[in-house]
């Protein structure tokens, strides 16, 4: 008779058909149901060694992910936050989709650093190192990118010297960016993105359309080569051409290297940049989270449904 214990998913907190797939057909133990016997000393083993594959991929994910825990901001004793958790693995396209005044802009500004938004509780990890301590800068030289909704104006900084110092400012201590290897890139980039080289020497947004304030925005996502980037409604204001062309660029910066957010109202973008998942916010809450059909649906039905959703979390 085998002297053990019965081993059920819960018990062990890991998956069953880890269990069943793992030890029980491995081990030939013996199997009922929901649970299989397993040895004392077996099952000690088999623990340690689950704890620890476990431990490993939980870091390996953490230290490649910007994770959101919890998150909860108030601006002039108005909470805007309200307990919000996500995670952007690097190589994944996150949108965030909401009506507006749920908070998305709030939670871009909060996540780059701007100093009005109060974070009163949750954490925000980069890589697995807690940022809320740092200034935007810092923030942005580890690697965080964010496009703004409305992008500021800089009289006076041509494109082409903002860019440079965004790029030198990326580079390691002690390394100097190469002009011509510069040049090279932003006029690659400027190309991807239809913009013309004369805007190099105008100032930074300065008298710019909506549409051109925009591609302005992606050009440096694409000159910085974040790990990150968190895009807020980088659709708003562009017609179907420059959409296409924002798109493509964007586009372009996917890869194994970077997690990127998209902040979005309508659904219209994401025709054009398909994200591996979509969330729903309202009212400083993610409601929802689903694949890219999420996007659809929303588009179908409207937000009003997603209220309702906000409603029941906020009485539960
Ligand atoms: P969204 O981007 O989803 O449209 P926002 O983050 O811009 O939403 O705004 C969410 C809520 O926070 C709104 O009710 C807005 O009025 C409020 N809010 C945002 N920024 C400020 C601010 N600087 N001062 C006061 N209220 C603000
Ligand atoms: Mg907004």
């Amino acid at each position: 008779m085998l002297r053990g214990r019965a081993l059920t998913a819960r018990s062990a907190g890991i998956p069953l058909n880890l269990i069943k797939q793992d030890k029980c057909r491995k081990e030939g133990a013996p199997q009922s149901g929901s649970a299989c016997i397993v040895p004392a000393q077996q099952l000690r083993e088999f623990r340690r060694s689950q704890t620890l594959a476990n431990w490993l991929y939980f870091r390996f994910r953490e230290m490649n992910q910007l994770s959101i825990r919890n998150l909860r901001v108030s601006i002039a004793e108005q909470e805007i936050i309200r307990g919000l958790s996500l995670a952007v693995p690097k190589g994944e396209v996150h949108a965030i989709m909401g009506p507006n005044g749920s908070g998305k802009s709030t939670l871009a500004k909060v996540l780059a650093g701007h100093p009005d938004y109060q974070v009163t509780e949750g954490e925000v990890l980069m890589d697995g190192e807690s940022i809320l301590g740092l200034e935007p800068d810092e923030r942005a030289r580890k690697g965080l990118f964010l496009a703004f909704q409305y992008p500021s104006e800089i009289p006076g900084v041509t494109i082409a010297n903002f860019l440079r110092a965004a790029v030198q400012a990326r580079l390691p201590e002690g390394k100097d960016l190469e002009a011509t290897e510069y040049y090279a890139k932003l006029y690659e980039k400027m190309e991807l993105l239809g913009m013309d080289r004369s805007f190099t020497s105008r100032s930074v947004n300065e008298g710019f359309s909506g549409g051109e304030k925009k591609r302005t925005e992606i050009l440096q996502l694409a000159m910085i080569e974040p790990n990150y980037a968190i895009l807020d409604e980088t659709d708003s204001g562009l017609d179907i051409d420059a959409l296409k062309i924002v798109a493509h660029g964007v586009n372009a910066m996917r890869g194994p290297n970077i997690g990127i957010l998209l902040i979005t109202h309508y659904q219209r973008l994401l025709n054009y940049i398909v994200p591996d998942h979509v969330h729903v916010m309202v009212a400083g809450r993610i409601v929802r989270s689903g694949r890219k059909e999420l996007a659809l649906e929303l588009e179908e039905r409207g937000y009003d449904w997603t209220r309702e959703e906000s409603r029941e979390m906020a009485i539960s």
